[in-house]
């Protein structure tokens, strides 16, 4: 079924919580809906998947059609005794996909508790936390093609995953919905505590169980990050750097306490962009009704009725900021529209 809606206001749409509206608004919950959506002579002209509004930023009133999935159904496609592959589809709230793998004793998504928005939106960025991605338990994509007007699917190797990316965010930005994805899910504990306060709080609590992780995940995440519902963000708002080894053991050579981390290509290094910014003095700056968050440089924050433009004006400004002391040009992983 398809809803519609006409001069939408955003607001509670978008977790940075700024003031815009959408011309048209369309929910579906069939994939289905989409074929009549985009049937010939009646597709959208200017459109944009809006899923749970936790890594969008609007800069100004959108136009066209935003198209949003409801469909949120779970199916169990196959079971043995150390596996299991579910359907899950786009409109379902990621954090409620975790859970219910998590009461069903299911693992492989544990670690990315509470990361807010849908699970249509997982594969696109990859999304990632604690040492595990989205990429680690995506067995394969269904989407609609818009330019094909089909229904097509990809499988985990052909969907180009790497941090923070995925063929969703390249080649078929603008032309692919995600209508559901399969996930392959491990009935052996295998349990990844890869970072080091995830592990000591884990061993505080006792086993490594699903529900010790999922509760520490959780928590970690509740004291580091500001809640949306309170304080406007979009989580992390820019992506950590990737830069050349080479260039990261100089810049290591020059600030000791400098955090690196290993990249998916061995010839470069991932460093902390939080680290970058915090080092060049912007953690907690304000700048009226926006500003770097107080606990987390890496979010910036809407302290109440502040625009896209602010927000964006304080992002070149952090940006401008670490260029300057680092030489290191930081790039947003917010989707600005
Ligand atoms: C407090 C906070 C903490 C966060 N922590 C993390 C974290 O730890 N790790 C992490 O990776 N991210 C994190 N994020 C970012 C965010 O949670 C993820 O990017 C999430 O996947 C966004 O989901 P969404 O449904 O809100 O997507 P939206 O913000 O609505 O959309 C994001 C992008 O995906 C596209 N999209 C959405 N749904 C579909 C679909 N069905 N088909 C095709 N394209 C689609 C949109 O067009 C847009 O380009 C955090 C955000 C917040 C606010």
């Amino acid at each position: 079924m398809i809803t519609e809606y006409f001069e939408h206001p955003l607001r509670e749409r978008n977790s940075f919580h700024v003031e815009e509206s959408v011309a048209r608004l369309v929910e579906f919950d069939n994939k289905n809906d989409l074929d009549v959506l985009f049937a010939e002579g009646n597709a959208p002209e200017e459109w944009y998947i809006l899923g749970g509004g936790n890594n969008i930023l609007f800069t100004q009133r959108y136009n066209g059609t935003l198209i949003h999935p409801v469909g949120n159904k779970i199916q169990i496609l196959n079971e043995d005794s150390s596996l299991m592959t579910v359907e899950v589809e786009a409109g379902m709230d990621w954090d409620e996909f975790v859970c219910w793998c998590v009461e069903r004793g299911v693992w492989g998504a544990e670690n990315l508790s509470l990361i807010p928005g849908t699970v249509g939106a997982a594969p696109v960025q990859n999304i990632g936390a604690y040492g595990s991605e989205a990429k680690d338990i995506i067995h394969a994509v269904h989407y609609f093609d818009t330019q094909l007007r089909e229904h097509r699917t990809l499988l985990n190797a052909e969907c180009r995953f790497a941090y923070r990316d995925s063929i969703f965010k390249q080649e078929l930005r603008g032309r692919a919905i995600i209508t559901s994805v399969e996930f392959t899910l491990q009935k052996n504990a295998c349990a990844r505590l890869l970072y080091g306060d995830l592990k000591k709080e884990v061993e505080a609590k006792g086993e490594a169980t699903l529900e010790n992780i999922r509760e520490v995940v959780c928590s970690i995440r509740r004291s580091k990050l500001p809640d949306t519902a309170i304080l406007g963000n979009a989580g992390s708002f820019f992506k950590n750097p990737i830069i050349p080894l080479e260039d990261a053991e100089a810049l290591q050579a020059q600030y000791e306490n400098m955090p690196i981390y290993p990249a998916a290509d061995s010839d470069y290094r991932k460093l902390a962009a939080g680290w970058l910014i915090d080092q060049s003095g912007m953690k907690g700056y304000r700048n009226g009704n926006v500003g770097v968050h107080t606990k987390q440089a890496l979010v910036l924050v809407n302290y109440g009725g502040a625009t896209g433009h602010e927000v964006i004006n304080l992002a070149k400004e952090v940006q401008h900021r670490v260029k300057e002391k680092f030489g290191i040009a930081i790039e947003p992983e917010v989707n600005i529209l």
